[in-house]
């Protein structure tokens, strides 16, 4: 069975389409070759921060300590995405490839696949390289991909985040400086290896090279998974999807991490830059439209998500993720104060780098996000019904997640 979702090119961008059978494997190089290769090519981590992989192999490779480790994050706990799924499923060997590629560069005596999907797991086991990769399953979670929390249940433990420092670079699995990259992440250092530097970049832009998966969904059409050069206008792409980017009346960005971003995010070019400069996140590049939902409604639906999945193990979450779920919850009925309201943004400045994790970040960015955009809207579920919500109402039924069907 295929891939549940369609998968498709912009701008024929086609990196990670399947190879002709007995295509070369590509080169071979050694490990510091292959930092920097990633270097020149500029990959940029595909699970949320974005981060240079070069500068995270190279910290890996001469952290001190004679053992390391690599881990291959397939724990795609962001609701609205499913490219790290897409890749493990349909093209293992290349996440497979990637792997071996990061342990070579930073002189790994192990690597592992960790996963949630029954179906990758499957395919990562029956895949070529699968044999040299321990593949670890996880019960699925918000929190589960979160790196330290990965490097705790590859040892064993529970699938929750730790305080940092140190991060696994530093101490990670037993102690021992651990790699824990993205799937998408490792696939796109297979690429750059096979395809060399030069080629690589020209798709992309100067500060991120290659191509990116985006899951888009949301607006009443069914969700597509895209393959993306970095740089393109998110108009283009949204009016690919839907043949006509009217209607669209905001959207969340970067999964549920990015926060709300209004319909003049549409003109914003899809890099990391510019993402950050509208105070949102490129993430892990689902994006979900919205067409006429209230973003109060959305606001809650999101927070009553980041609340249930909330390892409740740091204050910031107990109290802070919590109230924020109680308050935008307390405005869809209209039983919030006005000085629930004052607590709602009080707690959506306070939150932010507070938790072991960054659900408190992204708690913040939604909060922030609604009321920079939709003040007058938070008000007018305080003072009178919503018009938005009478038109548009945003119900259990509202489909912002993604479940993937199992194969
Ligand atoms: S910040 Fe929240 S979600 Fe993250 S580890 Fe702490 S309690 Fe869990």
């Amino acid at each position: 069975m295929s891939f549940p979702l369609p998968v498709r090119p912009l701008r024929d961008a086609r990196l990670l389409a399947p190879e002709p059978d007995g295509a070369p494997r590509g080169p071979d190089p050694s490990g510091p070759e292959i930092i920097e290769i990633a270097e020149a090519a500029g990959v940029r981590g595909r699970g949320g921060a974005g981060f240079p992989l070069a500068k995270k192999l190279r910290s890996v490779a001469s952290a001190a300590g004679s053992t390391r480790f690599v881990i291959a994050n397939g724990e795609e706990g962001e609701p609205a995405s499913v490219k790290d799924r897409f890749l493990l499923r349909e093209r293992p060997e290349l996440v497979l490839r990637g792997l071996a590629l990061a342990a070579r560069a930073v002189g790994a005596d192990r690597s592992y696949a960790y996963v949630s999907d029954p179906a990758a797991a499957r395919r990562l086991a029956g895949a070529r390289g699968g044999d040299l990769v321990d593949v670890v399953r996880v019960t699925p979670g918000y929190v589960a991909g979160e790196e330290t929390a990965v490097v705790r249940a590859v040892g064993g433990g529970p699938a929750l985040p730790t305080a940092k420092p140190p991060r696994p670079w530093q101490a990670g699995l037993g102690g021992a400086p651990t790699l824990v990259s993205n799937a998408e992440t490792l696939a796109q250092l297979a690429l750059a290896v096979r395809l060399g530097p030069e080629t690589y970049r020209r798709l992309g832009t100067p500060e991120s090279g290659g191509t990116f998966l985006v899951t888009l969904s949301g607006a009443g059409q069914a969700p597509v998974l895209y393959e993306v050069p970095y740089g393109v206008p998110l108009r283009e792409l949204v009016t690919t999807h839907r043949g006509t980017a009217a209607g669209v009346t905001g959207m969340l960005a970067g999964g549920f991490a990015g926060g709300l971003l209004p319909p003049s995010a549409l003109d914003l070019p899809l890099t990391h830059a510019a993402l950050a400069a509208a105070g949102s996140t490129l993430g892990c590049g689902a994006f979900v439209l919205l067409a006429g939902e209230c973003p109060v409604g959305v606001a809650a639906d999101v927070a009553a998500f980041f609340d249930r999945e909330n390892a409740r193990q740091c204050g910031p979450c107990v109290t802070g993720t919590a109230g924020v779920a109680d308050v935008l919850a307390g405005l869809t009925v209209r039983s919030a104060t006005w000085s629930d309201v004052a607590r709602l943004e009080r707690w959506g400045q306070a939150l932010a780098g507070r938790g072991n994790c960054a659900t408190p970040d992204a708690v913040t960015v939604l909060v922030g996000s609604l009321f920079l955009h939709h003040r007058d809207l938070v008000g007018a579920h305080v003072d009178a019904e919503c018009e938005r919500c009478a038109v548009s109402p945003v119900t259990a039924d509202t489909k912002f997640r993604i479940s993937l069907e199992e194969p």
